[in-house]
């Protein structure tokens, strides 16, 4: 039996596992998604020799970046993040790939946005370097936010929070958080962001999908903006990952 996984640090309420063996259910696909926690990711190739069956991987927090050295090869877009969240096993070799761009991308069609739209990413970590990607790839001019001004060679110039006061937030339409703050069980948290300048023609993206409602949407619900959470872009990146075990 062909056999999937993914590979992190604390699995216990992740979504793939349920996602992919519902699949499999559903589709009468022979095949198994296993949780597979490890707890360095020096043990990655012990647990690749423990399970020959594998046909294919999703990579989790807090290794997404570490497992890179591990692979054959990455591709050109997971090279530009820095960062794998699919690993194909095609005839011994592996090859990464990151399908959290093509979720988020895909899952930004509703919205029509042009080149003349700006964003703002709130955090500056792995996803938020697939988000930037993203809106390299459509245009989009944005700035990234951090807990402290600092000086980055992906991001260049990022701004601290308390200085969002200083800028011209409606010259900006889309604000995306892809940071953890407001994740489940911190619900009441959300980005240090001033949302008393929002209004309607604003669209606030979290990438959190638990819980459904963030603070962050919902500050932003109230001023008016438009809102979108994480769990489009999260079944979009998932679908991609079986697309490449399966057709490529
Ligand atoms: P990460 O690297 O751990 O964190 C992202 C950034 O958030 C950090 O670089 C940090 O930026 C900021 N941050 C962390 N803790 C913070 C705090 N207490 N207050 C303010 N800022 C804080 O995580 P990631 O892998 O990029 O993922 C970020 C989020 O996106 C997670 O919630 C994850 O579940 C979600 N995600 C969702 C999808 C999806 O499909 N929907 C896909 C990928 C990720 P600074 O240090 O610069 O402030």
């Amino acid at each position: 039996m062909d056999l999937y996984g993914l590979i992190g640090k604390s699995l216990s309420h992740s979504f793939s596992p349920i996602y992919f063996n519902n699949k499999f259910k559903k589709e009468n696909i022979t095949a198994q998604y296993l949780s597979l926690e490890i707890n360095t990711i020096a043990d990655f190739p012990q647990l690749l020799l423990a399970y020959p069956e594998l046909k294919g991987l999703n990579v989790t927090i807090p290794y997404k970046e570490q497992i890179i050295p591990y692979l054959d090869e990455i591709d050109a877009i997971a090279k530009t993040i820095g960062a794998v969240n699919c690993i194909q096993i095609k005839e011994g070799k592996l090859l990464g790939h990151n399908t959290d761009y093509y979720g988020f991308k895909k899952s930004l069609h509703p919205f029509d946005f042009n080149k003349q739209d700006k964003a703002i990413i709130l955090g500056t970590g792995g996803a938020a370097r697939a988000v930037a990607a993203v809106l390299n790839s459509m245009h989009i001019q944005y700035f990234n936010t951090s807990r402290i001004k600092k000086y980055d060679s992906y991001f260049k110039h990022i701004i601290a929070y308390e200085d969002l006061v200083h800028i011209d937030i409606n010259a900006y339409r889309l604000i995306v958080n892809t940071t953890p703050v407001g994740m489940f069980p911190n619900i009441q948290d959300a980005p240090d962001f001033p949302y008393h300048l929002l209004n309607d023609k604003h669209i606030l993206y979290d990438l959190i999908y638990n819980p459904a409602m963030t603070t962050f949407l919902h500050n932003g619900l109230q001023m008016g903006a438009i809102i979108k959470n994480g769990l489009e872009m999260l079944e979009l990146q998932a679908l991609k990952s079986w697309k490449i075990w399966q057709y490529s």
